[in-house]
């Protein structure tokens, strides 16, 4: 990956040599005044895939013909539609069928998750977290914490980057449980931090946190479909993740949950409802609930059929790309858009930007963060004028995440075109 140039030839030369290089013609790509878009925000929202549109149009089919009976016979029932689910998820996050179902929406299940996994008692009774976590995850921490009765301000523990920097080293993480450990009930992160990018090693957390007898899960928005990821090998005890990001699955999409195989027999307090019903009896109607295996007993609601269809084709194209294919993409093209940023700098004598997104690619995903100083929302607004779609995070952050599955080399070779005219 060091011989890199930032030319069209040489971005059109590694194009030709990508084993997924067919993957982008399945993806439908916004215009900006009629040319294609770079897009960069799939950390954000990923593209449509094609086959979306008719995959929708088969459940609609099905239910215009067979009104109820769909949930028997339609082509895909839907009685049993989450149930194929389980294999795709699985290779996406590495974990075994019984461990993953799709369901509801992310925030949602971070707090169904706690209500199983967090459960603070005596001294130990604290939650360990990154600082600057996605706001739906800090309401959703203190939130918790205030139903069990404590203060956020007391019962929440952040590890904050040190003086002067942007990552958190991951030491601190460490240090923390080595002397407050016995005061810690769960530790509950970011799999990759959303703002910086960095990923965690979720490995070694789980590890250490469980040395420490705390309970380990992660958030895992911006890493599935992005980094790899070996829940059930790692004994991470539980995860959640959305699917509208790096899985292409549409707006608020069906979301999903990772539960360690070693919790489903155990007695896990959980709130209950039919979908997590044993499906051998749930249609019986009796009084008395009755889990069923895995994951799935966390099911409350009957599936979310329209939604799940778009979910399945986006699952099926990362499991034909192969996972293995996509991460030594993200890899190679993370390291590319860097080169390119940084030949720029050079050759414009210092850009007004700092990448503060990890170099080392086990700590990072397909996302770099550009800490912009001085004049940062101009030069956002001159890339978005000039058909790079990215993301702007305040106070001063350009996000940008080019996506494996249809990204190009010559997208970022685009995109530093565009830079180079814009500062
Ligand atoms: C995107 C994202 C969310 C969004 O939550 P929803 O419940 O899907 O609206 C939450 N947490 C993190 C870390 C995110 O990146």
């Amino acid at each position: 990956m060091t011989n890199f140039e930032n030319s069209l030839d040489f971005a059109q030369s590694m194009d030709r040599e990508d084993p997924l290089r067919t993957f982008r013609s399945k993806f439908l790509f916004p215009e900006h005044n009629g040319k294609s878009v770079v897009y960069f925000t799939g950390n954000s929202l990923g593209l449509q895939p094609q086959d979306s549109e008719n995959a929708l149009k088969t459940e609609l089919d099905d239910w215009k013909k067979h009104g109820v009976e769909g949930h028997f016979r339609a082509k895909n029932p839907w009685f049993s539609y989450h149930e194929m689910f389980k294999p795709l998820l699985a290779e996406v996050v590495g974990a075994k069928p019984i461990e993953v179902t799709a369901m509801n929406g992310l925030t949602t299940n971070l707090h169904l998750l706690m209500v199983s996994f967090y459960r603070p008692s005596g001294n130990r009774y604290k939650i360990l977290c990154e600082a600057k976590a996605f706001p739906s995850d800090q309401y959703a921490l203190e939130s918790q914490v205030r139903f069990h009765g404590y203060l956020p301000e007391d019962a929440i523990i952040e590890v904050s980057p040190r003086e002067g920097g942007h990552l958190i080293d991951e030491q601190d993480i460490y240090d923390i449980l080595q002397e407050r450990g016995d005061e810690i009930a769960l530790i509950m992160m970011g799999g990759v931090n959303y703002y910086t990018g960095q990923l965690f090693s979720m490995k070694e957390i789980t590890k250490m946190g469980h040395e420490a007898g705390a309970i380990v899960g992660f958030d895992l928005a911006h890493a599935a479909g992005n980094v790899p990821l070996k829940l059930n090998e790692w004994n991470v005890d539980f995860a959640a993740w959305c699917s509208y990001k790096y899985m292409n699955s549409g707006p608020g999409s069906v979301a999903g949950i990772f539960v360690h195989e070693n919790h489903q027999e155990s007695e896990l307090n959980r709130f209950a409802g039919w979908w997590g019903h044993d499906p051998e009896t749930r249609f019986l109607m009796k009084k008395g609930f009755v889990p069923s295996k895995g994951a799935e007993s966390w099911q409350l609601s009957n599936a979310p059929i329209l939604a799940m269809a778009v979910h399945k084709v986006a699952l099926e194209l990362f499991v034909e790309a192969g996972m293995q294919n996509i991460f030594n993409k993200k890899d190679k093209l993370t390291a590319y858009l860097e080169f390119v940023i940084e030949d720029i700098s050079k050759k414009t004598n210092g850009l007004d930007i700092e990448i503060i997104t990890p170099k080392e690619r086990n700590r990072r995903g397909a996302q770099l963060s550009l800490l912009t100083h001085g004049t940062g929302k101009d030069l956002f607004d001159k890339l978005t004028d000039k058909g790079v779609v990215a993301d702007w995070r305040e106070p001063n952050v350009i996000r940008i995440a080019p996506a494996p599955l249809y990204n190009s080399y010559e997208d970022v070779y685009n995109f530093g075109q565009i830079l180079s005219t814009a500062v």
